[in-house]
């Protein structure tokens, strides 16, 4: 055992390098350094992997540059529908919400499904009231709103207009936010957060709120969250089939995330990256796109990036 570790991720829905600006790069950098450190902050005083994913994960829901919470994209309505899920490698409770429009931060409403109901899963206004009973703070679905996701959901609309979609930029379309740790006790947990596809029908549910596919954690293998098409990783289990692979086939975790995102994932054709922390500690951030918003803090290191270098925490 290593110590403990802690991967975030802003999402592979990044422009290609030269088309963020350097303020937006900045904004961008500065959100994932705050993250880390709210997440560190928990492991380094002996905290649980469970309370610094959710902080790591709050921390990024506040952040505007980041498709999750505020910021979060436009269905084709011109609404929120946001999906979020957590889980423990200890035991493997798992909590999650999907197409929620009033809840501040999505990932505690995940996490009050997973300690205050039997239930894994829970959609729209019934989790909206769990998340009231729980004490959480719901807020106006306008709170969420940034000028950019709206200029970027008409700009999709007007792609769509001229049987153009396909040609829309990863930025124009997606984002997630993600945190996976493995804390001093040896356990893991993961967190992923979403307003999932811009322009995308009412109703969509995503990987990220899908135990298995977009988040997953299992203190025998890896703790996992995703980014990039969901519809991909739904249905290749991702998550699940990563912890198979180091289960059953005896594969490292570099061994298991690169032979889907650059094999099985791409083959499907879409836009992927993932974080995973393995239970010895190992870090696996594999990304077909141009890039993606990660970071990683230890007690050897800490860093944040979108492309291929790497600024100091
Ligand atoms: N996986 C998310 C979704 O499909 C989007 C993303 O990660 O960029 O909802």
């Amino acid at each position: 055992m290593s110590g403990p570790v802690l991967a975030i991720h802003g999402g592979c829905g990044v422009a290609p390098r030269g088309g963020l600006s350097d303020a937006q790069e900045r904004h961008a950098r500065g959100g994932l350094k705050g993250a880390l450190r709210a997440g560190w902050a928990v492991l380094d005083k002996g905290g649980a992997a469970l309370d610094a994913v959710e902080a790591a994960v709050v921390a990024l829901e506040e952040h505007t540059a980041f498709n999750a919470g505020r910021g979060a994209v436009f269905n084709s309505d011109g609404k929120h529908e946001m999906d979020a899920a957590i889980m423990d490698g200890r035991d493997l409770s798992a909590g999650a919400v999907g197409g929620i429009a009033r809840v501040r931060n999505p990932v505690r409403a995940a996490r009050a499904v997973m300690e205050r109901t039997d239930h894994v899963l829970l959609i729209g206004g019934g989790a909206e009231a769990l998340a009231a009973r729980a004490g959480l703070e719901l807020v106006a679905p306008d709170w969420f709103s940034t000028e950019e996701r709206r200029a970027s959901l008409l700009q999709m609309k007007a792609l769509q207009a001229k049987g153009d979609a396909s040609r829309a930029s990863e930025r124009l379309k997606h984002g997630t936010v993600g945190a996976v740790a493995i804390d001093r006790a040896g356990h893991l947990a993961a967190a992923t957060s979403t307003g999932g596809y811009t322009n995308k029908l009412p109703g969509r549910v995503g990987d990220t709120p899908l135990i298995g596919a977009g988040t997953y954690a299992n203190d025998a293998t890896l703790a996992y969250s995703g980014t990039g098409k969901g519809e991909i990783f739904i249905r290749s289990v991702l998550g699940h089939e990563l912890h198979a692979r180091m289960a059953y086939k005896g594969e490292s975790l570099a061994t298991a995330c690169d032979a889907m995102v650059f094999g099985e994932l791409k083959r499907l054709g879409g836009g992927a990256g993932l974080i995973a922390i393995g239970r010895d500690g190992a870090i696996a951030l594999p990304f077909n796109t141009a890039g993606m918003y990660r970071g990683v803090a230890s007690d050897s290191e800490g860093w944040v990036s979108i492309y291929d270098e790497r600024e100091p925490l």
